[in-house]
């Protein structure tokens, strides 16, 4: 797969983080103009809704369907705002793009599914709308592989006006987040593609109706691209994901409270910042090859004195102490504890090959 560039809609300034909006699901048309209407009103120029809800299970509302189609349109012609909708059959494809959709997104429990994707990729490129654009939600599953692949599927089949939409990932349990964020994945993803758009999904990260401000923040913060947030006229009413809704009135509060930070330039100053930790790291690399040095001298010992590599006690003294000292300087005690064990199996895996005469 070639560059992915950067998404551009002329009705969002470059620089401005993009922003969708609008209720988790299409529920009347009353509901769908009316929270229309006050996005449009607080300068929200990309509105989502969904009109096929994948639900967990069976028996809840599964979305409006077709007819909501109509109520987007409306949308479209009376706000001028552009329309997004999630799709996860070539049926869905083929009606929102004959109904003007403008973006497409794939659900996270979709976007897991290759044979979905795959036909997705196939149905727009046989609708002839590969300039279409479309958002890859990240699978509910934190394996970047797939979510890739979902981007790949989409790119082969000739769709290059591609995003992704970091949304968060399942896990067993009660947990503060509704999906945990980590945030490891969409920094490797942006690490892959470092112009192609990213957004971040706080409402279904956070779950809850307090976490989207912080949640948004954090990500403009990382240098996510925009935000997609659930926004509904009346959320306690909403038909779907009510907890995580807010009306179009906290949405701009919150966007308005926003600190966006610059994400192109490099001052003069973080230069030299920057020039220091080049200079700490290959102090840092220095120490640990004279560490390794070291190791190898006690692996050439116990080697002439017939003495096992593994010494469990000598290394939970060494953990326990170096903890103690870590913590004194505010260095966080998970962080510490996977640097040591990562230092002392390369000592391990270092005085083995002395051991066994690979290495002298
Ligand atoms: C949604 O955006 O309403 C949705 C169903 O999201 P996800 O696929 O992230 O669960
Ligand atoms: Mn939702």
């Amino acid at each position: 797969m070639d560059v992915i560039a950067p998404l551009k809609f002329p009705c969002i300034e470059s620089g401005q983080p993009i922003v969708i909006a609008g209720p988790c699901s299409a529920e009347t048309r009353q509901q769908v103009i009316d929270t229309a209407k006050g996005l449009a009103d607080s300068g929200i120029k990309i509105f989502r809704a969904g009109i096929w809800k994948p639900r967990t299970k069976p028996g809840g509302f599964e979305g409006i369907g077709t007819d909501g189609l109509e109520w987007l349109k409306e949308v479209k012609n009376t706000t001028g705002m552009l329309i997004a909708t999630e799709v996860a059959t070539r049926n869905h494809v083929e009606e929102a793009l004959a109904a003007g959709v403008d973006i497409l997104w794939i659900g996270a429990r979709t976007s897991a599914n290759p044979f979905a994707t795959q036909e997705i990729a196939d149905a727009i490129a046989r609708c002839g709308r590969t300039d279409v654009t479309v958002l890859v939600k990240n699978p509910i599953n934190p394996d970047i592989e797939l979510w890739v692949g979902a981007l790949e599927r989409l790119y082969n089949a000739g769709i290059h006006n591609l995003g992704a939409i970091h949304r968060g990932f399942s896990t067993y349990g009660k947990h503060l987040y509704r999906n945990m964020p980590q945030w490891r994945i969409p920094i490797e993803l942006r690490l892959r593609f470092p112009s192609m758009t990213i957004i971040c999904d706080p409402s279904h990260i956070g779950g809850k109706r307090e976490l989207i401000a912080p949640l948004s923040q954090q990500a403009m913060d990382m240098g996510f691209n925009g935000l997609i947030i659930e926004s509904h006229c009346s959320p306690d009413d909403a038909w779907s994901d009510a907890s995580q809704q807010i009306t179009p009135e906290i949405l701009n509060f919150i966007l308005n409270t926003l600190v966006i930070r610059d994400t192109s330039t490099t001052t003069e100053n973080l230069t030299l910042l920057r020039q220091q930790i080049d200079r700490i790291d290959n102090e840092l690399l220095e120490i640990l090859s004279r560490r390794m040095a070291v190791s190898r001298d006690i692996g050439r010992y116990k080697k002439e004195h017939r003495m096992t590599v593994v010494q469990p006690g000598r290394y939970n003294d060494i953990i326990h102490s170096r903890l103690e000292v870590a913590k004194k300087m505010g260095i966080g005690e998970d962080f510490m504890k996977v640097i040591l064990l990562a230092i002392h199996d390369e000592s391990v895996r270092q005085q083995i090959e002395i051991v066994q005469d690979r290495i002298k």
